[in-house]
């Protein structure tokens, strides 16, 4: 884990605008459906955001 500073545009509910570390594009992580398992960047599937002890993270894989 080399850290990537997490940028978190919009919170709304359950659900949170992110941007992808890997390619710069803007992705909705739900803590609702995504809480699981992460949500993997659906422009470059380059990075993953994660949700771990409340806490959202988005690193690049
Ligand atoms: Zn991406």
């Amino acid at each position: 884990m080399t850290g990537d500073p997490t940028i978190v545009l919009d919170i709304y509910g359950n659900n949170a605008a992110v941007i992808c570390p890997s390619c710069g594009k803007v992705f909705v992580f739900s803590g609702f459906l995504d809480k699981k398992r992460g949500r993997v960047c659906p422009h470059c599937m380059g990075s993953r955001a994660t949700v771990y002890d409340n806490k959202l993270s988005v690193t690049k894989h």
